[in-house]
């Protein structure tokens, strides 16, 4: 009989013959972009998908200009050792410059963004720098501290700005320096949750899943067929759009699982080669509402639409 390796020996395995993580890719937002447009075109929700592609373009400036060191060899050890993010979203500091981030954004997307996020745009200068870094803080550790419209508002501009941060930080790490084998329901990275999960192929193995995550875009290897957030492989069930016409976005798929009830949806490169998670979620919100009324909830976080 096969023994049953332990988590720690399947690190060590994942570690000698290669990772099983996967960090951005340079132009990742530029290529969100293209994608965003692609799924507006005919789309429901445009004019959303548009404004979110010019949103990603700005993120594409703005980490083409950031530089982030490569956290010290004695600290990737540690988080190494102990499966532990290395760049840690929920209790590390936050990177000095990601106000300047935030500056940026707001000043490429300003005039071309929806009227309360304008609105929003033009008292940012009002709030104090030291509410940003709490506001920041509270999206980072998913907590329910937003409450006025206009910080709301803003909401979704501070989450693109912190994903460009912790994207740069997660460029800057060498595959090996992620903890590797232990297919988390959260990023092994730096810790937040996933937005969805995408069936890869080509270089990173054809029909093999990741994980990708919210905020810092990393991809970890999670099996098929199994809940993401517990793990459960009984049951697991799946839904897709339909309307008069068949699926109208054959590439995604919303997992379900009857033991935590949650639903993490499935982008197939299989299906669309073009796919990007956090596009082809955005583009598929319809498919959150039918999951919802079957007592399922999204286990995704999509930054650019704010839920705590
Ligand atoms: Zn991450
Ligand atoms: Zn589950």
């Amino acid at each position: 009989m096969q023994k049953l390796l332990s988590p720690e020996e399947i690190a060590t395995q994942a570690g000698s013959e290669g990772s099983t993580n996967r960090l951005p890719a340079p132009h990742l937002f530029a290529e969100r972009a293209a994608r965003l447009r692609t799924l507006a075109d005919g789309h429901a929700m445009g004019d959303f998908l548009r404004f979110a592609a010019r949103l990603a373009d700005a993120q594409q400036s703005r980490l083409d200009k950031l530089t982030a060191p490569r956290p010290d060899s004695a600290h990737l050890e540690r988080c190494r050792q102990h499966g532990m993010p290395p760049l840690d979203a929920q209790g590390a500091e936050l990177p000095a410059d990601w106000q300047d981030s935030l500056k940026a954004l707001a000043a490429d997307v300003a005039a071309h963004a929806p009227a309360g996020l304008q609105n929003a745009i033009a008292g940012l200068a009002d709030i104090p720098a030291e509410r940003l870094d709490a506001l920041a803080r509270a999206i980072l550790r998913c907590e329910e501290t937003l409450s006025n419209p206009l910080e709301l508002a803003l909401a979704p501009l501070i989450g693109a700005a912190l994903q460009v941060q912790w994207t740069a930080r997660a460029q800057a790490l060498q595959v090996g320096d992620i903890p590797s084998g232990f297919e988390d329901s959260l990023c092994p990275a730096c810790g937040s949750h996933p937005v969805a999960s995408i069936v890869r192929i080509g270089d990173a193995g054809h029909g093999v899943r990741y994980a990708a995550c919210s905020l810092c875009a990393c991809e970890w290897h999670v099996t098929r067929i199994k809940c993401v957030p517990c793990h459960n492989t009984r049951d697991i069930a799946y839904q897709g759009l339909e309307n008069e016409q068949g699926n109208p976005h054959p590439a995604v798929k919303a997992e379900t699982c009857p033991e935590c009830h949650s639903s993490l949806k499935i982008v197939s490169m299989e299906k669309d080669p073009f796919a990007d998670a956090f596009a082809d979620d955005l583009a598929t919100l319809a498919l959150d509402m039918l999951v919802d009324e079957t007592g399922f909830h999204r286990a995704g976080r999509n930054l650019f639409l704010f839920t705590p």
